[in-house]
Parts: C-alpha cells; structure tokens; sequence
C-alpha cells in the first residue's frame, strides 16, 4: 500500500490559536473585519476578497506584527507529531489560508524552518501591508489559497489522503481525504454534509492514532 500524504491546516491545528483572527480584534481600525468574516462564511464574497478587506483594516507596523507573532504558541503536540510522521516516511504538507510572512516567522521562531507549505502572500508596502493570492482556485470562494489545488497536486500519485483541521477553509479540501481528523467548525460542517470524520481536541489525539499503526 502507497504511504499517505498528511496535510495539515495552520492556525488552530498547528498553532494554538487563529493567528489571523486572532490579529483582528487587536489591530483593525474599525469592525468592518466582522462584515466580512460573516459575509464570507454566508458565501457572500470570497475568501480573497475577505482576507484582502481584513488586512487593508489592519493598522499595524511590521515590527508590532513581529511582536505579535513571536508570542505565538504551537499545539505542544505538533513537534512530536512531525518527528514521529518523518520516522515512519510519511510526507507531511501544510496548507493554509494564513499568508507567507506569517507562516515563515512562526515557524522560524520554533526552529521549524524546513516546513512544506501553502498559503497566500504578503507584501509590505509604504508601511502597509498587501494581500496577494497567487494559489487561488479560479472557482473557490471558501479558500483564498485554494487549499484543494495544493492537496491535489501533492498528492498526485494516488496516496491514501489524511487531513487535518479546524475551520471553515478546511472544508474545501476535507472532501478530498480518505481521513478527516476535525475538530471546531470543521466537524460541524462534516457533520452537516454527511463527511465521514474522527473527532480530535489536539495533536496529540492524531499522533496516538499514527503511533498505533504499523
Ligand atoms: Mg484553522
Ligand atoms: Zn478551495
């Protein structure tokens, strides 16, 4: 039997909270952010055009972003997770709807820096800070980064597909797994479309699950 790809979502699966979300209420000007996170969720507009009209809300240098981002904690399960995939051969792929200077910065600061990911870009410029979407899927709306198309093409070779996550985004990809570890909102909408899933509370539940196969 082929090796399984394991992806894995970033902010609430990997990090102990939604680094994004969780920017928002700290540092936009206005509560414009809240529109739109629900105008997204009701599939109003697209996940680019949220992430895009949160970040343009944001009033934030990039040394208090830096500030922000390095008291930053990861599931305290997640490292041992990784170590126990890479013993067993097993490739592992981040896929987030996060933004590259994000993602490179926590995990740097975690000594992770060899990490395979997928998410959106960020740029500065004059001070502020630009959203780009050079991953995104010209027919999703739930993902800026297209979460599917990434899955897809790292898993090109018919692997056994394992994903794990916690959000809304997740459900874009989390139709295209064989294995769907869920927990938060992901496994409502699991629930609600009838997605076969295992609850999980943290990492620690998915590296019992791997530590107790062959
Ligand atoms: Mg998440
Ligand atoms: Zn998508």
């Amino acid at each position: 039997m082929k090796k399984p790809v394991v992806f894995f979502d970033f902010d609430n699966t990997i990090t102990a909270c939604d680094t994004f979300d969780g920017m928002l209420p700290l540092f936009s000007r206005t509560k414009r952010w809240i529109t739109l996170e629900r105008d997204w969720k009701k599939g109003r507009i697209s996940s680019r055009e949220c992430l895009a009209g949160q970040l343009q809300g944001l009033s934030l240098t990039r040394r208090s972003l830096d500030e922000y981002l390095s008291g930053i904690k990861l599931d305290p399960c997640f490292k041992d997770l990784l170590g126990l995939l890479r013993l067993k051969k097993i490739k592992t792929v981040v896929l987030s709807d996060n933004f590259d200077y994000i993602l490179k910065s926590i995990f740097r600061n975690h000594g992770l820096p060899n990490l395979k990911f997928y998410c959106n870009q960020l740029s500065f410029k004059n001070g502020r800070m630009i959203a780009g979407f050079p991953l995104s899927g010209p027919e999703c709306r739930i993902c800026g980064h297209c979460k599917t198309r990434s899955l897809l093409a790292e898993a090109a070779g018919d692997e056994p597909i394992f994903y794990i996550g916690d959000g809304y985004s997740d459900s874009c990809p989390a139709r295209y797994a064989q294995v769907v570890f869920a927990k938060g909102e992901l496994s409502r909408l699991c629930q609600k479309r009838k997605i076969d899933f295992l609850p999980y509370r943290s990492l620690r539940d998915v590296y019992r699950y791997f530590n107790t196969r062959p």
